[in-house]
């Protein structure tokens, strides 16, 4: 049996070295084609369910080329464990921004983009929002920011640097979103302490409409009436049916996003869509 330990302990061993290799050859991979302009922006659209018009994009970050491709799920921990997501979290901020400024001056449609928790504890990181939206001309109110939890996570000044960034943000007009909302683990507390508008209602909660779910309706219905007591705006996100649209709607959701309503397509695609001859 003691053989038998000392053997899985070397196989272990030896796993976890090959992943680490990996991890560091996709960082070193990763940096390559941030310097070279290999990432590319896919945005999703968000749909008012009162109209099913699209009132934000959001900004997905893509590595891909005609050969093979990396899931954002694979390369987006890769960025954040190694700090690499502060770099490319600008570049995706800064040409989001660039790509959505003609879109809102032309349609009124809104941005939204990802932001890690990394990036919120940067000293600079309110004024590389300011410079982004200046040099595009995406005024302060047409961009949401998608926070997730963790940011209440870490050493106190963090937390404090994070938080200062957000209200000096949103005290500008720029939207604070907490994104995949009830996948976290912190109490809800938070919800009155952070400076936030909106709720990003994780797809986990969304009810498969075929069986509608008593219990998973129950669920959506409680944070939609919280947010609403709170003065906050809700999104749900995984979409994929119209049977979950037509639930959703009736629940009191406000804004939705998923397959149903588009999957993320490059920004050429979002200004075809958008062009007039292609509204309803
Ligand atoms: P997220 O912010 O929760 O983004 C939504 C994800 O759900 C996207 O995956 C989107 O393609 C996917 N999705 C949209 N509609 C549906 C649907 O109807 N059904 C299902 N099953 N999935 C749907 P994606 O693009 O693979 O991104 C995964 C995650 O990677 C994002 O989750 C976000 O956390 C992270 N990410 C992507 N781009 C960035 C970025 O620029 N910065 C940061 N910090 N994170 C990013
Ligand atoms: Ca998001
Ligand atoms: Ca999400
Ligand atoms: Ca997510």
């Amino acid at each position: 049996a003691k053989a038998a330990g000392r053997d899985q302990l070397v196989c272990y061993d030896t796993q976890l070295r090959t992943r680490h290799l990996a991890q560091a050859r996709m960082v070193d991979r990763l940096r390559d084609a941030l310097e070279h302009d290999q990432l590319s922006v896919y945005y999703q659209p968000v749909v008012d369910f009162a109209n099913d018009r699209w009132v934000t994009v959001e900004a997905l970050a893509r590595w891909e080329t005609d050969e093979w491709s990396v899931s954002p799920d694979q390369f987006i921990p890769v960025a954040e464990d190694s700090g690499l997501i502060v770099a490319l979290g600008t570049w995706v901020l800064r040409k989001a921004c660039r790509d959505a400024a003609g879109w809102h001056r032309d349609h009124g449609t809104r941005l939204a983009v990802n932001v890690s928790v990394h990036q919120l504890r940067e000293a600079d990181f309110a004024a590389v929002v300011r410079t982004a939206l200046a040099d595009s001309g995406l005024p302060p109110g047409a961009l949401s920011l998608e926070i997730t939890e963790s940011v209440l996570v870490g050493a106190g000044t963090q937390r404090t640097q994070a938080i200062a960034h957000l209200t000096e943000l949103r005290a500008a007009g720029v939207v604070v979103a907490i994104d995949d909302f009830g996948t976290g683990f912190s109490s809800l507390s938070y919800l009155r302490t952070l400076p936030i508008d909106t709720i990003k209602i994780d797809r986990a909660f969304v009810p498969c409409a075929q069986t509608e779910d008593p219990q998973q309706v129950a669920m959506v219905r409680a944070i939609v009436e919280l947010a609403r007591g709170l003065g906050l705006g809700t999104v749900v996100e995984g979409v994929e049916t119209s049977a979950q649209a037509t639930v959703l709607k009736r629940l009191g959701c406000e804004l939705g996003q998923g397959y149903h309503y588009g999957r993320p397509v490059p920004a050429d695609v979002i200004s075809a869509t958008l062009a007039p001859e292609n509204q309803p």
